[in-house]
């Protein structure tokens, strides 16, 4: 049995429910296939139930610092693993059932539930059924990378997936990987209670950051306890009794380490290796990515890959723009394109970093004359009142232009105050749109322009 559609879009990531529902706007037959959960990654494994972990750890740690606030929380602060989780499966469910029955109720549009699998280039195969379209919208996604590591087979081990499971404390959780996912859950498990060990290959955390971020994200986590093994890369793992041990190559530290549970946490990989790509012609990087151009077009004709899936982008936000732009050169006649976004993104570590444009380091190996400003988030009025001064702001602007390069800032609120350098940055306007603008006062944003009116050469 076949059936022909106008569009078929092959995942529900971020992008994919968004197209779905605009092809089937402009009057189009369009089938949305999906094989496990509604809202991919983000929804199921990702953004959404990361935060809200990192919620709940946030109201463990404070509790515990009650005291310093003139609080009494009334005796030591308990976490309930199951609440925990109880509460993190109830805000996914929302959002996974609210993609579900839109998805659903979208007329034009028919939801298909398995593996879709490339059997031609305008053709899938699906649970044995046959379907083709004019155009088809690659949004697969991507999932943990599995390190080929001696003793993994032999061990039990968690990934970010697997990790929205657990309902209960591990003793001491041994976390391969010192990046993003890495440090949330590190950070999360720290608070809920449990030892937490990260390893890191690298000389510091988050080695894509400038170093003063990377120094001062570690400063922020090892002061609650959490012990980072740099330079030290894991190498093998074993059983050891009821619990794991690893050994690590490291030239400092012990070489071989014990934890009750391990995380991988070592990168993603494209969901490209199971869609049969070999019948549409569509080659993939050596990654497995699918290489698009500007405007997410593969190489053939009539089939997009958006998404994490063609390497332009790893964030919900990207794969949303990625959806945007199709549209918006789909059917508005408007060129958008992926060159024209402004990189942006946090870390969700309490206090959180708020990243925008070039880092500090870029700026200097494109030798670009530049302006820069550094404070303290000891300084900003709102951090002191709520004692969490932890963290700086950190700011690039060019020299001739006025233009913001880039900005890190680390420090309560930072996800969102980065936002105001974003909005001007895109706007292409200078640095004293903001330094000259008044501020709320008491509040984190207020600080930028004292900020910017800081500035001095960068040396
Ligand atoms: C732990 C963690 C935390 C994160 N936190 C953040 C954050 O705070 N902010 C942020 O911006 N980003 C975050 N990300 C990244 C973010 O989740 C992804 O960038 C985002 O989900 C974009 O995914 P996507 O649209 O490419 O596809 P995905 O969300 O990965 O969805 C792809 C979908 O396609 C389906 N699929 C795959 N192959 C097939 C097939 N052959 N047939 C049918 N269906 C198929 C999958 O089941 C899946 O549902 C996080 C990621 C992780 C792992």
């Amino acid at each position: 049995m076949s059936d022909h559609f106008d569009a078929i879009i092959i995942g529900s990531g971020q992008a994919g429910p968004s197209l779905a529902a605009r092809f089937a706007r402009q009057g189009l037959r369009v089938a949305i296939i999906e094989r496990k959960h509604f809202g991919g990654t983000c929804v199921n494994t990702g953004c959404i139930p990361t935060k809200a972990l990192v919620a709940s750890a946030y109201v463990a740690h404070m509790s515990r610092r009650a005291d310093e606030y003139g609080v009494d929380a009334g005796g030591p602060v308990s976490v309930d693993m199951r609440r925990v989780k109880a509460r993190k499966d109830a805000i996914v469910a929302q959002s996974r059932t609210g993609i579900a029955r839109w998805m659903e109720g979208l007329a034009n549009a028919t939801v298909y539930r398995g593996h879709a699998r490339f059997a031609a280039p305008k053709t899938l195969e699906i649970n044995g059924q046959i379907l083709s379209a004019d155009k088809i919208v690659i949004n697969t996604g991507g999932r943990a990378f599995i390190p080929d590591m001696p003793g993994l087979g032999r061990v039990p081990y968690w990934t970010n997936s697997s990790m929205m499971e657990v309902d209960f404390l591990p003793e001491h959780l041994l976390i391969v990987g010192g990046s993003y996912i890495g440090l949330e859950f590190a950070q999360v498990y720290r608070r809920f209670g449990a030892r937490v060990t990260v390893v890191e290959m690298a000389d510091r955390l988050i080695s894509r950051e400038d170093p003063d971020v990377s120094d001062a994200v570690r400063e922020i986590l090892e002061a609650e306890g959490i012990e980072v093994r740099l330079n030290a890369k894991c190498i093998a793992v074993e059983p050891d009794g009821n619990r794991i041990a690893m050994k690590l190559d490291c030239a400092e530290g012990a070489p071989r380490i014990g934890g009750s549970h391990v995380l991988l946490a070592v990168g993603r990989r494209p969901n490209t290796d199971d869609l049969g790509l070999e019948h549409t012609g569509i080659a993939t990087d050596a990654k497995g990515y699918i290489p698009v151009d500007d405007q997410c077009r593969t190489t053939v004709e009539g089939i997009w890959a958006v998404g994490d899936v063609n390497g332009r982008g790893a964030f919900t936000h990207t794969s949303y723009n990625d959806f945007e732009i199709v549209a918006a050169n789909l059917f508005d006649n408007d060129p958008r394109r992926i060159s024209d976004r402004i990189t942006c993104y946090g870390l969700f570590i309490d206090p959180p970093l708020g990243r925008v444009g070039m880092t500090e380091r870029e700026v200097r190996e494109k030798h670009i004359k530049a302006l820069t400003a550094k404070r303290l988030m000891t300084s900003v009025g709102r951090a002191r009142e709520r004692s969490e001064t932890q963290g700086f702001m950190k700011v690039v602007v060019d020299a001739q232009t006025k233009r913001i390069l880039g900005a890190a800032l680390l420090g309560i609120g930072g996800d969102e105050v980065v936002h105001a350098l974003l909005d001007v940055m895109a706007s292409g306007q200078p640095y004293t749109a903001i330094s000259r603008t008044m501020h709320i006062h008491p509040t984190v944003s207020e600080y930028l322009p004292t900020l910017l009116n800081d500035l001095k050469p960068l040396e």
